[in-house]
């Protein structure tokens, strides 16, 4: 089935209830629905077939929101772009997607009319001389459009990686795994359409895309779009629209605990998700504490769109620092030995792989990729995540690191999530980073950045007290900030340029 038909059946449920807003506007399902069938029949109308690749250069907004599902219902495969990339990083993945068109809005239209691409040429949704205002592309097209049909297999979405570890990549993500990231995330949290949620994620990463925006169309339930992160705007659009869910990626809510929630009233707020990269448990427990409610971490990749392992509101135990189980009757999880590839015991560490219904059928145009990203076991095909993980003996997912930031020093290998989590306890430190630098002794040594009122001294001696002589960093520096990726990540591979 269309992805896209879910829109219909929640306007058709609920017309008057709110779907989408952003701070300019608010739409209810049928408005919301009303503009993705007007969208869909402009797309129709300039050319675009069904199967063509329409890029979304636009931030999160309810105009995002129509295009997507527009561009879906006619049969088109909508893309977001990142809206941090340069221009030649808009150009390049264009040209990889083969996108026919671009939708674009306001201030966003002149960057969109610079980029040269072969392919665009024909078609730039947006306004200025080269383009169709959006607005008026929309208010000249009204009327019903139908759904061009689309099976599970086929696909619905690309989302772009965001390139830290080298080019973007495209990942596919067809209206099979949308379903089953919608409907494993709607169970696992038990959402109903009385649920409000905040999207402050950027809707050009699967975290703002498919933890809020499509499973929220799914239940009919509404959804709160911010265009960037702004601490101030989030918190008073979580207390004026009485919000109950909100899903942050570590960095913004580190943020939220540097500065705190001011006067703002979040009763209303009964859970807040946590995923996306690792986020210090001294730094969990402060914030379920300042905001007054339990934070269920959860653990997904665009790879795996993103739903894969997740806490969820009616578990028994919580255990500290545990991104959950997998997702029930979503996916499977094997965590298997580096070297031998078999399966390791309750409690040993070991690469950790997916299978399942969220999982990507692969990258677009990257045969070498695929063949390193999946494996067969067992008769069945494994996505290999390039995380290190164990499995407690009730179920229970810790990860422990990336496998490529592990470091290995002197010939011991050391987790920096594991140095990081000592950095975080110790007072003054508000953010803390730990890469391996080139050594010619040691082959690597373990350099710790961190952000905070402290000084190197402090840091060593709140070290040495609690890690192993080997993992004690070697260097501490003291930072004015870190760098982090276009989606907020701590950028690792930033840190360890400073030593090239
Ligand atoms: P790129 O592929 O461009 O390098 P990326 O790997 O950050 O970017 P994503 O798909 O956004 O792309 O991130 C997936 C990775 O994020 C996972 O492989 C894992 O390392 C990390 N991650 C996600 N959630 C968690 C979590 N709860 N705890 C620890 N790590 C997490």
């Amino acid at each position: 089935m269309n992805f896209a038909n879910y829109l219909d059946m929640s306007a058709a449920e609920s017309p008057d209830d709110l779907a989408v807003t952003d701070p300019q506007r608010d739409l209810t399902y049928r408005e919301l629905a009303g503009e993705t069938d007007a969208f869909a029949n402009a797309l129709a109308d300039l050319g675009v077939a069904p199967g063509d690749r329409v890029a979304l250069y636009l931030p999160n907004s309810t105009a995002f929101v129509a295009a997507y599902f527009g561009a879906m219902k006619h049969g088109a495969i909508p893309f977001p772009i990142n809206m941090r990339f340069e221009g030649s990083e808009v150009e390049y993945v264009l040209d990889d997607a083969g996108a026919s068109a671009l939708v674009t809005v306001g201030q966003f239209e002149d960057a969109a009319a610079s980029f040269e691409t072969d392919a665009l040429e024909h078609l730039i949704v947006a306004g200025g001389e080269r383009g169709h205002a959006y607005g008026s592309l929309v208010a000249e097209h009204a009327g019903p459009h139908e759904t061009h049909p689309r099976r599970n297999d086929e696909l619905a979405e690309l989302v772009y990686t965001s390139g830290t570890t080298g080019r973007p990549k495209g990942v596919k993500h067809t209206h099979g795994n949308l379903s089953a990231n919608a409907d494993g995330l709607i169970a696992a949290m038990d959402w109903t359409s009385d649920e409000v949620a905040l999207t402050v994620c950027p809707c050009f990463h699967v975290s703002g895309l498919n933890v809020t925006t499509t499973p929220f169309i799914v239940a009919g339930a509404e959804n709160h779009l911010l265009p960037q992160w702004d601490i101030d705007l989030a918190l008073s659009t979580m207390a004026e629209r009485d919000v109950t869910y909100a899903f942050f990626i570590p960095t913004m809510l580190v943020d939220v605990l540097n500065e705190g929630i001011g006067d703002h009233d979040l009763s209303s707020l009964s859970t807040v998700g946590v995923g996306g990269s690792p986020m210090p448990r001294e730094r969990i427990d402060a914030a379920e504490e300042l905001l007054d409610i339990r934070l269920l971490e959860g653990y997904g990749m665009t790879e795996t769109t993103p739903l894969a392992a997740i806490n969820t509101p009616d578990q028994d135990v919580y255990k500290a620092g545990s991104i959950g189980p997998p997702a029930r009757e979503v996916v499977d999880v094997r965590i298997e030995d580096p070297e031998t590839k078999e399966p390791v015991d309750t409690d040993q560490k070991g690469e950790m792989l997916w299978h399942g219904d969220t999982i990507t059928p692969g990258y677009l145009n990257l045969p070498e990729k695929n063949d390193e990203a999946f494996v067969e076991r067992e008769g069945k095909r494994w996505l290999r995540s390039g995380d290190v993980a164990r499995m407690d003996a009730d179920g229970h997912l810790f990860v422990e690191d990336r496998i490529d930031d592990m470091i290995i020093t002197g010939g011991e290998n050391v987790y920096p999530r594991e140095v990081e989590e000592v950095l975080y306890g110790i007072d003054g430190v508000a953010e803390a980073a730990v890469v391996g630098a080139p050594d010619d002794r040691l082959g690597e040594r373990i350099v710790a950045f961190v952000v905070g009122d402290v000084t190197a001294e402090d840091l060593e001696a709140g070290c040495r007290g609690t890690l192993t002589d080997y993992k004690v960093p070697r260097e501490f520096r003291v930072v004015d900030a870190l760098p982090k990726t276009s989606t907020r990540k701590m950028d690792k591979v930033a840190l360890r340029e400073r030593f090239d």
